[in-house]
């Protein structure tokens, strides 16, 4: 990704635990630089807004853990992306992060309308971790492993999951990823 000026995603996922793992991404030119985001106030504030995260509590960012959290989703998202399988330690990992935070029933609606819903007891970062964690085991839980993909430009780290029809997308995005690859497959003919 060049240099811009702001930290937020260009391309952004609609799941959690993509949208961590993707805050750190390698140069896609290939020159061996990564850009780390997680750092950034302007990438958390965008990310615990994106998905309603902002955590109640003060005190720092745990950015220790959010980055150990971020390196076990990453080798677990691409393992099962290869294998479609994960190991019982990467079962215990998951589940570690998702059971460190209680929640309630509550009521919601009124008459034929009602609705029973999940709240936390405490909006703090063991809940910001155990949510962005319960977002990976929805995925592996529901998605399919074939379409969640690295991007096929090889200096591009970035993780995305493929909802087209036909599990034809490959890239990151048409730019620069993909029209990168284009042209150089052009020249290598
Ligand atoms: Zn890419």
């Amino acid at each position: 990704m060049s240099r811009s000026h702001s930290d937020i995603p260009v391309t952004p996922s609609n799941v959690a635990c993509i949208d961590l793992v993707n805050s750190r991404f390698t140069d896609y030119l290939g020159s061996g630089d990564n850009t780390d985001r997680i750092a950034s106030s302007q990438w958390q504030e965008w990310f615990l807004q994106r998905y309603a995260l902002k955590p109640q509590t003060r005190g720092p960012i745990p950015l220790d853990e959010l980055v150990a959290l971020r390196r076990d989703l990453r080798r677990i998202l691409d393992k099962w992306s290869a294998h479609g399988r994960l190991s019982p330690r990467d079962v215990s990992l998951l589940d570690a992060r998702v059971q460190a935070t209680a929640v309630r029933h509550r009521v919601r609606g009124r008459g034929t309308g009602l609705k029973l819903v999940q709240e936390p007891l405490r909006r703090d970062w063991e809940w910001v971790i155990a949510e962005v964690s319960a977002s990976a085991v929805e995925l592996m839980g529901t998605g399919d492993p074939r379409r969640l993909k690295s991007c096929g430009n090889p200096a591009c780290s970035w993780v995305f999951y493929d909802t087209s029809v036909n599990h034809s997308r490959r890239y990151c995005a048409p730019t620069p990823c993909g029209s990168l690859m284009r042209v150089r497959r052009f020249r290598s003919r």
